[in-house]
């Protein structure tokens, strides 16, 4: 990165048009001309770097994409339709048929659906470690491992992992780190400068941030985003053009956003340890947080998001649920709006109590994703329901 991180997001874009606009354009093609037979040879053999087809790339995505390798400190990058589209598409592309993953047990649920649901279609299998033991990592490990994957902080329980150790982990035994980088947003955390050869980002939530697009984005080596890349091309994942426009104007506030969103959060952590109807509360900045050192080697702020348990189990999640006025039941999170959910009763539903407990969701946890509303109002809020 040249410039500051709030620079970059902001004057990297597009080159300017004839028509000198300041604000990137919205390029809504589906194609590209040629200007002869030998420039349209010279590109289709690669050549020469060009814009093609949408599905390859397109000037909007290819600034979004530019971006966030500089805010990660990647080298390249692709764009997908959805977080979910680039977690399986980085997973497909490289990954091969009896190959083998460690990953985290606390992961969120629609991937852990594609480690148990979806990738043992094509014998590509999953072992789980605990994120309180990560010693246990070298056992699973096995020659056929290709990937260690993780987030953090987790999802919804806000543990956090220490990258350095699974960089060094994955460097030690030769495989590929991995990294979810979703809760965290390239604001807080840059997983590249601890040992991840990939990071992965959810879009749809704190980088769009206004709840109203779905994007992912997976970004690292040039070498492997060229295989990411021929896979995704081949397979048409792509993000969208104008998701793309909305989601790289996105990125210019991002800064701003997160700073005041992590503020309201420390606020509200604050606010639930002391009411005497919580039992715990889990927000990587408190210092009663079991991570709060790992959290501040490698965040710059704790984030937007609030874990907190409900005295009265799973009754009292529902009821506390039922006494909100302001905040959103929503399955999103990071947006402007503050969201609350109670997993145990909702996401996690399907799991067993014993699976639940694993991941560190008790029957009465409660998830904050904490907006950017005034935070009287937003403690306001939480405050009636509780008393
Ligand atoms: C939401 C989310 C995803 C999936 O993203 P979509 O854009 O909904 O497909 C992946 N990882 C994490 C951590 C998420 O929160």
């Amino acid at each position: 990165m040249d410039k500051h991180f709030e620079t970059e997001a902001i004057r990297t874009q597009i080159e300017r048009s004839q028509f000198l606009e300041h604000s990137s354009p919205l390029y809504l093609t589906s194609s590209y001309v040629f200007e002869d037979a030998e420039d349209m040879r010279a590109s289709f053999a690669e050549e020469k770097e060009r814009n093609i087809y949408s599905r390859y790339s397109n000037p909007n995505t290819s600034e979004f994409i530019d971006k966030i390798c500089k805010m990660e400190g990647a080298e390249d990058g692709f764009a997908f339709a959805t977080g979910m589209s680039a977690v399986f598409s980085t997973f497909a592309a490289l990954l091969n048929a009896g190959d083998h993953i460690v990953s985290s047990r606390s992961v969120f649920g629609t991937t852990h659906g594609l480690f148990t649901k979806f990738l043992p279609k094509w014998n590509i299998s999953t072992s789980y470690f605990d994120i309180n033991n990560l010693d246990a990592i070298e056992d699973l490990i096995q020659p056929s491992t290709k990937i260690l994957y993780a987030e953090s902080p987790t999802n919804p329980a806000v543990d956090i992992l220490d990258l350095e150790r699974l960089g060094n982990l994955a460097k030690k035994h030769n495989i590929l780190l991995v990294i979810d980088n979703c809760f965290a947003t390239p604001y807080l955390q840059n997983p590249i400068k601890f040992g991840a050869d990939l990071v992965i980002h959810s879009a749809t939530k704190l980088i769009d941030g206004q709840g109203r697009v779905l994007g992912g984005v997976t970004v690292g080596s040039k070498d492997l985003i060229k295989e990411i890349y021929l896979f995704s091309r081949n397979t048409g994942p792509a993000l969208s053009p104008f998701n793309a426009w909305v989601l790289s104007k996105s990125l210019e506030t991002l800064a701003v956003r997160v700073d005041r969103h992590c503020e309201n959060a420390l606020q509200v952590a604050s606010f639930l340890e002391s009411h005497p109807k919580v039992n715990l509360v889990k927000y990587p900045f408190l210092k009663s947080h079991p991570q709060y050192e790992i959290a501040k080697k490698q965040m710059k702020k704790g984030g937007n998001i609030v874990a907190f348990e409900v005295e009265g189990g799973i009754e009292n999640g529902r009821s506390f649920l039922n006494k909100i006025k302001m905040a959103s039941l929503s399955a999103n999170l990071g947006d402007t709006k503050t969201i609350v959910t109670h997993p145990a009763s909702t996401t996690h539903s399907k799991l067993t109590e014993v699976d639940r407990l694993e991941v560190g969701i008790t029957d009465g946890l409660v998830r904050v994703s904490v907006g950017l509303e005034n935070v009287e109002d937003i403690i306001n809020d939480l405050k009636q329901a509780l008393d």
